[in-house]
């Protein structure tokens, strides 16, 4: 015997002892298998001519067998080699594998959440049954072989002595007993017999199976009225004969070409968690068809959460692409763009040839003019979402906002414009997100650009000095936590906000441009002409002092300034040029090796503050030593307050050491 990989055997622990209520779902899984298995095998027949097929047999098949407790979920797909089941089986087969190890090692997430985190497919077949078995023979292999596994410790894997009759699999799957039921009836039973029925099996396929593409058959038993004798008389009662019949029990009619109000949200969601693998029910679902010169049918999803390797590099964005009902692209990336990554979905068009081969999509112009098309369903989608379930849009956000931001920044803010309204940032002052629109809408007259700060912590970045100024000045600033965004805005430079049309409460306003401002850039213009003549009365006359000090610095600032922007700190430090601090902060997160770009730094001093006075008292005693002393530590001080390092910790607490 085999032994499971560690990764595998934990998954299949967590299966066994599952808590979680719906093992109903163990099906779909196996049937979803079934089918990718059957669209494997059609795809390559579309590209393989050796591989002739009869597109009328592709099926997947249901039995039980009540006294055996066994059910077997057959497909005439393309089968898996003794490699493959290896591989596939034996091991957890999707790439969520390194990842699963990873967040196992950690494993808060609960079961449940670990469960729909990775999609476990084949092996969810363990929630409900004692033993596994396997039997699959490839398509153009004369062999056939057999995995088989109680999910506990491994499995075999074994060649038929009987070859299966075609390509494609069997899984058979033996039900667990059914718990004796307790003399109290107190405990529920488990229900594990309902999968031995008929019914049961009709009622999982058109829950969760109904739209699959391929047929799912079963010999079903039904009754039919006898033909009445001959010689029957008045009273004759009319028998009836039970007979076998092969039905098909799931609609496969695709949901995306049905019309919208003839379909309920759950036929969505289960198509949706069926098709692509998810736990979850989407966020949204977006149908819609375009008739004219382009033609199409689209269901599009946004899932209701990231999934785990959406960053990664591994993740693959794309739809699925059908020619009229035939699957001819699984992931077809050219029909969406980077920043809408997330989106799941068919696209099905009559008019894509079924042999179009990857060259002739990317070329193809009816090809692009869809593509446009979808990407402005998923914009008006989203706008909708932000308008109408802020709630629902907050949690997408924070899903996906990061890859909307990417968009504006990897297109040098050329997609501006629809994505800088979709975005949201977190508002100091009214303590939650809001987009730019909101900020502008709740801009005294007098304000002129936008303000955010950027770092690593919204707490830290909240109690700044200068922001605390700034809010004073009843101005609102934009806290941005994540790495990308002082980039994005970067690329942005300002936000176009559109006009606004004024009615009896406010004036309105005309369409403008805002400057996006980082309130830690050197030449914010926020301090009153009282202030502004203070810090210039303050420059000229103790520009001694500041060379001075400048001097003892040496080249880690540009200049040291009277602060024209006084907050109550002593001292802060500001930047000129296009690197703040916090991007060179980001920046030197960068690759090992990679020279990060430095920031122009300012030494703003507050000449209203005690301290100043100090320095002052320093340069005027001409006490060298101390002016250097002081200047260190009020420099390495207001690193400290901007979330950054001091560059020589050791040489800090000296200077505090030698101050006390
Ligand atoms: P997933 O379907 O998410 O990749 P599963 O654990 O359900 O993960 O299945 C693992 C792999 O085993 C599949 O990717 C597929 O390659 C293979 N497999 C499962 N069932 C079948 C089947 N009925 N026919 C052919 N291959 C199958």
């Amino acid at each position: 015997m085999k032994q499971f990989r560690t990764e595998s055997k934990k998954l299949l622990d967590l299966m066994a002892n599952s808590i979680y209520t719906n093992r109903d779902i163990f099906l779909r899984e196996l049937v979803s298998n079934a089918s990718d298995a059957i669209d494997k095998l059609s795809f390559m027949s579309l590209t393989d001519t050796s591989a002739k097929l009869d597109d009328e047999d592709l099926e997947i098949r249901l039995a039980y067998d009540e006294d055996a407790r066994t059910i077997t979920i057959s497909d005439n797909g393309i089968g898996m080699t003794e490699a493959e089941l290896e591989e596939n089986l034996g091991t957890i087969a999707h790439s969520g594998s390194e990842e699963f190890k990873k967040t196992n090692a950690e494993a808060q997430g609960g079961e449940v959440d670990i469960i729909g985190q990775f999609g476990v497919g084949f092996y969810s077949s363990f929630m409900v049954a004692k033993q596994v078995r396997v039997v699959s023979r490839a398509f153009g292999s004369e062999d056939t072989f057999v995995w088989e596994s109680d999910g506990a410790e491994g499995y075999t894997i074994t060649k038929a002595d009987e070859p299966r009759a075609t390509h494609g699999t069997d899984v058979i799957i033996t039900l667990r007993d059914e718990p004796e039921a307790p003399e109290d009836g107190e405990e529920a039973d488990q229900g594990f017999d309902k999968y031995l029925s008929e019914w049961g099996l009709r009622d999982l396929v058109t829950r969760y199976s109904n739209y699959v593409r391929h047929p799912i058959r079963m010999m079903v038993t039904k009754s039919r009225a006898l033909p009445k004798p001959e010689d029957a008389g008045d009273d004759y009662q009319t028998e009836y004969e039970d007979y076998e019949e092969l039905e098909t029990l799931n609609s496969m009619t695709p949901i995306w070409r049905k019309r919208k109000q003839d379909v309920e949200q759950k036929d969505y969601d289960e198509f949706y968690k069926s098709t692509f693998h998810d736990w979850d029910d989407p966020a949204r679902t977006i149908p819609f068809h375009v008739e004219g010169t382009l033609d199409f049918y689209s269901l599009l999803f946004v899932p209701g959460r990231a999934p785990f390797d959406l960053y990664s590099k591994d993740y693959e964005k794309g739809l699925a692409l059908y020619s009229s009902n035939v699957m001819i692209m699984e992931k077809c990336a050219d029909l969406l763009p980077d920043y809408y990554n997330f989106v799941r979905g068919v696209v099905d068009s009559p008019d894509v040839s079924l042999n179009i081969s990857r060259e002739t999509l990317q070329q193809s112009r009816q090809l692009r003019a869809m593509a446009r098309s979808i990407e402005r369903q998923i914009t008006r989608n989203l706008q909708d979402m932000r308008d109408n379930d802020r709630e629902e849009y907050e949690k997408f956000f924070e899903n996906f906002g990061r890859g909307l931001k990417f968009g504006i920044y990897n297109s040098y803010g050329a997609k501006a414009d629809p994505l800088a309204d979709l975005m949201l940032f977190w508002s100091a002052r009214d303590e939650k997100m809001v987009t730019f629109a909101e900020y502008v809408a709740a801009m005294p007259e007098k304000q002129e650009v936008i303000y955010y700060v950027a770092g690593d912590s919204r707490d830290r970045l909240a109690k700044m000095p200068i922001v605390k100024t700034v809010l004073d000045k009843g101005f609102d600033v934009l806290l941005c936590t994540q790495d990308v965004d002082e980039f994005t805005f970067q690329a942005m430079r300002t936000y176009h906000a559109a006009a606004v049309a004024g009615d009896s409460e406010n004036k309105g306003r005309d369409a403008r441009d805002y400057e996006l401002k980082n309130v830690t850039s050197g030449d914010l213009d926020l301090a009153t002409d009282e202030e502004k003549e203070a810090a210039e009365k303050a420059t000229t006359e103790h520009e001694g002092l500041f060379s001075a000090l400048a001097g003892k610095l040496g080249d880690k600032v540009e200049k040291v300034v009277a602060a024209a922007n006084p907050t109550d700190a002593p001292a802060r430090i500001t930047t000129e040029g296009p690197v703040s601090l916090e991007m060179e902060r980001v920046l030197a997160q960068g690759p090992e090796g990679m020279e990060a770009p430095h920031s122009r730094r300012i030494l703003e001093l507050n000449a209203g503050h005690p301290v100043f006075d100090k320095l002052v008292a320093a340069q005027e005693a001409g006490d060298d030593e101390k002016l250097a002393l002081y200047a260190s530590l009020l420099y390495d001080q207001a690193l400290l307050v901007e979330g950054l390092s001091v560059d020589d910790p050791v040489a800090f607490a000296q200077n505090v050491c030698s101050l006390m």
